[in-house]
C-alpha cells in the first residue's frame, strides 16, 4: 500500500440541487483512492481519472483548512470566529442565539462516498475526516456520510454535536447479507455486523441513520432472500431507511476487475452478468430489460411488507418553511417511483426540475403558487396540483398512483 499526502487546492463539489438519494449540497473527499478495495467500485474507474485506486491512497492532509475557507465563502459563519471577533461576547446569551438564527443556513455536506471512504483504515491514524468534522460543527453545518467502516463510531461525540446543533445522516453501505460473499467483493470493509452494530449505537444516540443497499449484484444479491435480509437487519438495527440500487459496471477497470472476481468465485454466473453488461453503456448502465429483477420495485414492496421506509429523509434547513422541504420530498419521490416502473427521462424531469425549483426558494411556498408571476408558474399544471395538494394533504394522487402500480406488480422475488 502507498500513501502519499497531496495538497488540496480545493474540496467542494458544484452545488448538488434537489439530490433524491442523500439530499445533500455538496460532496467531498478528503481522500483519493480507497483501501477497502470493493470490486464493484465505482471510483476505480477510467473516468475518475485515478490510478491504482485501491493500493495508491493519497490524503488530503490540509482539506480542513480548505473547507474552513470554502464554507465561508458559501456565507456560512464560524463560530469560533464569531466570538473571536467579540461579536458575540458583548451581547447577551438571548441577543446573541438572535443574530445566529438571522444567519444563512448551510448546505448539508457529503464527507465521504463519492471516490473514497472517509472511515477508511489510514483514516485511524491520520484524523483527516474527524478534523473535519470538526470544523462543520464549528459552522453548524449538516453533515451526510456513507461508509462501510465502523471507525464512525470513534467520532460519536462530534456526530452527536453536530446533530443538536443541525444534522447528522450517517448511512452503512450493506449489499451483501451473506457474511463470506459480502468479503469477496468488499475483502478491506468492516464485516457487516460491526456496520450494523455501529449503526445501531449511532440510531441509539439519536442520529439519524440508515443502509445503503447499493449494488444489488445481478443473480447474486437480488435474491428475495438477500434483500429481505437485509431490509430485516436494517430494522432490527433501527435504520430509519433502506434504500436498494442497482449494479453500475463502466467499461474499462471497474468491468474487468469485477468480472475477474464473479469468474473466480462465481463461474455458473458469470456468462449471466457479463451479458448483463454487453451494452458497454459509458455510464455502466445494465441492458435494464435483461435485469432478472427490478430492484427499486422489489426493494420498494420487501420495505412495505417488513415495516421500513425505502427513502433516506431529508434534512429540514433552519430558516425554510417544513413544508418547503416537504413538497421537495415529495417531487423527488415521484421522480424515484417513476423511474422505478420505467418511465422515460423526459416525463421525470418536469418532476426533479420542479423540486430544484422549490428547494431554491426560501420563502413560504403557499405564496410562491399564490404568486401568478412566479418562476413555479411555469411547471406544468400537473405538478402544479400535485404541489397544492401536498401543501394541503400531505400526499398528492400522482404519487398514490405511482404506488398503487408498484404494489399491483408481480413479485419478483426469486
Ligand atoms: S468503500 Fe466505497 S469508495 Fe471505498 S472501495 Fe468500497 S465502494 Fe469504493
Amino acid at each position: 500500500m502507498r500513501y502519499e499526502s497531496i495538497k488540496a487546492k480545493s474540496l467542494l463539489s458544484k452545488r448538488i440541487t434537489a439530490d433524491p438519494w442523500f439530499h445533500i449540497h455538496h460532496s467531498m473527499n478528503a481522500y483519493r483512492g480507497c483501501q477497502h478495495g470493493c470490486v464493484y467500485c465505482d471510483g476505480m474507474a477510467e473516468h475518475y481519472h485515478i490510478e491504482n485506486f485501491m493500493t495508491h491512497i493519497k490524503m488530503k492532509e490540509n482539506a480542513p483548512e480548505i473547507l474552513e475557507k470554502e464554507l465561508s465563502r458559501l456565507g456560512c459563519h464560524s463560530t469560533t470566529q464569531l466570538k473571536n471577533e467579540s461579536l458575540l461576547n458583548y451581547l447577551d446569551s438571548e441577543e446573541a442565539n438572535r443574530i445566529e438564527e438571522r444567519l444563512p443556513p448551510c448546505p448539508v455536506i457529503g464527507i465521504s462516498g463519492g471516490v473514497s471512504d472517509a472511515y477508511q483504515p489510514i483514516e485511524s491514524k491520520l484524523k483527516i475526516t474527524r478534523r473535519i468534522l470538526k470544523v462543520l460543527l464549528d459552522f453548524k453545518t449538516p453533515v451526510f456520510i456513507l461508509t462501510k467502516s465502523d471507525l464512525v463510531l470513534r467520532d460519536l461525540d462530534l456526530l452527536r454535536e453536530i446533530n443538536e446543533l443541525s444534522f447528522a445522516n450517517v448511512v452503512f453501505t450493506i449489499t451483501l447479507a451473506n457474511e463470506s460473499e459480502r468479503s469477496i467483493f468488499e475483502p478491506r470493509a468492516s464485516p457487516n455486523p460491526s456496520r450494523f452494530d455501529a449503526l445501531r449505537e449511532l440510531r441509539e444516540n439519536r442520529i439519524h441513520g440508515g443502509i445503503m443497499a447499493t449494488p444489488i449484484i445481478p443473480y447474486i444479491g437480488d435474491t428475495c432472500e438477500n434483500m429481505t435480509a437485509l431490509a430485516k437487519a436494517a430494522k432490527e438495527s433501527k435504520a430509519e431507511f433502506i434504500q436498494f440500487g442497482g449494479l453500475t459496471l463502466k467499461p474499462g477497470r471497474q468491468k474487468e476487475l469485477f468480472m475477474h472476481v464473479v469468474r473466480q468465485n462465481f463461474p455458473h454466473k458469470a456468462q449471466m452478468i457479463s451479458s448483463l453488461y454487453s451494452n458497454a453503456d459509458y455510464y455502466g448502465a445494465p441492458i435494464y430489460e435483461k435485469l432478472p429483477v427490478n430492484v427499486l420495485v422489489q426493494g420498494y414492496k420487501i420495505c412495505k411488507q417488513i415495516g421500513i421506509s425505502d427513502r433516506s429523509l431529508r434534512h429540514v434547513r433552519p430558516g425554510q418553511p417544513e413544508m418547503n422541504t416537504i413538497v421537495v420530498s415529495k417531487l423527488l419521490d415521484i421522480s424515484i417511483r417513476m423511474r422505478s416502473l420505467g418511465y422515460q427521462y423526459h416525463k421525470i424531469k418536469p418532476y426533479r426540475d420542479a423540486a430544484q425549483r422549490v428547494e431554491a426558494h426560501h420563502g413560504n411556498i403557499k405564496s410562491l403558487l399564490e404568486n401568478e408571476d412566479a418562476d413555479l408558474m411555469s411547471v406544468t399544471p400537473e405538478i402544479r396540483a400535485a404541489i397544492h395538494s401536498i401543501t394541503k394533504t400531505g400526499s398528492c394522487q400522482i404519487l398514490d398512483d405511482m404506488k398503487s402500480k408498484l404494489d399491483s406488480l408481480e413479485d419478483g422475488c426469486y
